[in-house]
């Protein structure tokens, strides 16, 4: 298929040379009438994939999403880049919705985004009935399906307006989180043939993945932010206390953060959200009310203080992070105990017997997820029926002193948990084994014990973190209230026997994301920040920091040169080239 006019559309409108590979085959599908499904990666570009047909096709595209919030950006976004685009959503009063509706009647507008819950109203799908809709781009498809981990009611009335549209527009689904039970179901409301499925693979390059395990949630998280000022990002915890404590924590040590959760006021959640967007606040601390479609494309890393209850969950929260392809960070902060939180919120809901055990199952290999010794991007890939090369990228594929074997270590204190018949506490097991001479060890004779002072030299404190290890590992059970005594268990009586090796990774050390901005991309930023809010739009509607480091690198001063940069069109040259050519022709100067 010919894409020519499509690739013009890319350069003008986008200020793009090429399509990227997956773009490339969505749109042969969507330009030849079929019906089909995108499956890719979060920032892969799903969105040119029915943008540039909006601008190609006759009639109008009709974009269902649910990510009400941010439509206006979108369509700022859009219309920024010379395309005209209109929304309508419970935003809006009805006379507005009257008068954007004639608008489209007119041809005003080549792309319309709606909310999914607009569909469930006879009297919408009549207005809609009444407009020449060529296309139907279905955003976040995998809330169609029960077995997707985002499920919207709504999104079940989407065929049956597709039924009653008399135009018969064509379907193109999205998505970026389909395990292919979803896929199908997808395919099959959404009557797609599965051969017109494209997928990208879920693999993201610019994505670093790292778990760590048992280390302080606050040390790790304020030692981070300290190492990557600057550096934008999203921390999502569990509950609503959580983030109200982290939220605290953090702007108890000057740094910009605001918190987002379910039991916010409408007006200071919009207020928090706006903010972030906007580049005024650093850190967004959330439960995972947020983030839907949070399409700020500069989010450098994001931070799970507790884990959530699935893989599809995580990874689509992690991948907020690095929407516009530079180097970022997903990290998960891993206690087992937090697991806890998540079986509750599985007891307490209201799913059948068999959403339940699936849902245990799920969140089962989210603790595998985080306890793996393999890549992690490759065991994210599997889950999702997909077979790859370990990423070299990861924590894990970086850690190369997780080969630090410590059987030996671990010998010696089971075998002295042996030897106290399991009587006693982590706290004896180190006295012991650091050969202690108190009242307590004499009463109970034991320094005669075999075990006794195996272990001198090492300190009680070092020894009973020791401990705590082997325990979180399963190697160690601590039975008893208040006072637990230990117990070796089935996996800690093989190392006992020597059947079972013991590798231990040591703290990990939080390192910087990328090399330090230099002055010009700072300069840069804030042009971008003053223009953005003249025009009350987010600063990467105006450029993404993926074209002002091109800018960097290029220094355009005229206008052909500033037209090579990445992600300027025609549009945004003429409206911003000047003000972003004034400051590097400066810097040339220098
Ligand atoms: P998705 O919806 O799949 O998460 P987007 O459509 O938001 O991704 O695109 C992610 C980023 O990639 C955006 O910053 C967009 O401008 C950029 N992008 C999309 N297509 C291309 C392309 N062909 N070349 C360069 N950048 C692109
Ligand atoms: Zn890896």
């Amino acid at each position: 298929m010919d894409l020519t006019a499509a690739q013009q559309v890319l350069k003008k409108n986008f200020g793009f040379d090429d399509f990227r590979p997956g773009q490339r085959s969505v749109l042969e599908h969507v330009l030849a009438g079929d019906n089909s499904l995108a499956i890719m990666p979060t920032g892969g570009g799903k969105s040119l994939c029915y943008q540039i047909p909006a601008m190609l096709f006759e009639g109008i595209t009709v974009v269902v999403s649910p990510l009400i919030s941010l439509m206006k950006d979108q369509v700022d976004a859009l219309n920024d880049s010379g395309i005209p685009a209109t929304f309508i959503n419970s935003s809006l009063e009805w006379p507005d919705i009257r008068e954007r509706l004639s608008a489209l009647r007119r041809g005003d507008y080549r792309l319309l985004y709606v909310a999914p819950e607009r569909l469930d109203s006879a009297g919408f799908i009549q207005a809609l009935a009444q407009l020449p809709i060529d296309l139907l781009a279905v955003d976040e498809a995998h809330c169609i399906s029960q077995w997707g981990h985002d499920f919207r009611p709504s999104y079940l009335a989407l065929s049956t307006a597709i039924e009653q549209l008399p135009t018969h527009p064509q379907v193109l689904a999205l998505t970026a989180t389909a395990t292919e039970q979803v896929a199908r179901d997808i395919c099959q409301q959404l009557q797609i043939d599965p051969q017109n499925e494209v997928n990208t693979g879920f693999a993201r390059d610019n994505l670093d993945l790292t778990v760590v395990k048992d280390q302080d949630t606050d040390r790790y998280i304020l030692d981070y932010l300290e190492v990557n000022q600057g550096e934008t990002g999203i921390i999502y915890a569990s509950t609503r206390k959580e983030v109200t404590r982290l939220t605290k924590l953090l702007t108890s040590h000057h740094i910009k953060a605001a918190a987002y959760h379910a039991g916010l006021d409408d007006e200071v959640r919009q207020q928090n959200q706006e903010d972030f967007l906007y580049d005024r606040i650093q850190v967004m601390v959330a439960t995972n009310a947020f983030g839907m479609g949070i399409d700020k494309s500069n989010v450098r890393f994001v931070i799970h203080a507790q884990v959530p209850g699935t893989l599809e969950a995580y990874y689509q929260e992690a991948g907020r992070a690095g929407r516009d392809g530079l180097p970022s960070e997903a990290i998960l902060l891993f206690h087992a105990a937090d697991l806890q939180i998540q079986h509750f919120f599985i007891d307490q809901s209201e799913m059948d017997d068999e959403h339940r055990q699936q849902a245990y199952m799920k969140l089962q290999m989210m603790s595998q997820y985080a306890n793996t010794q393999d890549c992690l991007q490759q065991f994210i890939l599997k889950y999702f029926g997909e077979d790859s090369e370990p990423c070299g990228r990861c924590s894990n594929c970086q850690d190369h002193r997780q080969a630090q074997d410590i059987t030996e270590e671990a010998q010696k204190i089971l075998s002295c948990v042996v030897r106290l018949r399991s009587r006693f506490g982590k706290g004896i097991v180190a006295q012991v084994l650091a050969g202690a001479n108190n009242q307590r060890i004499r009463d109970n004779h034991l320094s005669e014990l075999s075990t006794y002072g195996i272990m001198r030299g090492t300190s009680q404190k070092t020894l009973t973190t020791l401990i705590d290890f082997l325990t979180a590992g399963g190697y160690l059970q601590a039975i008893g209230g208040q006072y637990p005594t230990l117990h070796v268990s089935a996996m800690g009586a093989q190392v006992l026997k020597g059947e079972v090796t013991v590798y231990r990774k040591m703290a990990q050390r939080v390192q910087r994301l990328a090399p330090v901005d230099d002055g010009l991309f700072q300069e840069l930023r804030a042009v971008r920040h003053d223009l953005a809010e003249e025009q009350h739009v987010p600063p990467f509607v105006i450029f993404s920091d993926q074209s002002l480091k091109a800018m960097c690198e290029i220094m355009p001063t005229d206008d052909d040169a500033f037209l090579t940069v990445k992600g300027v069109g025609l549009s945004k040259l003429t409206k911003y080239g000047a003000a972003f050519m004034a400051v590097i022709r400066a810097n040339k100067a220098d």
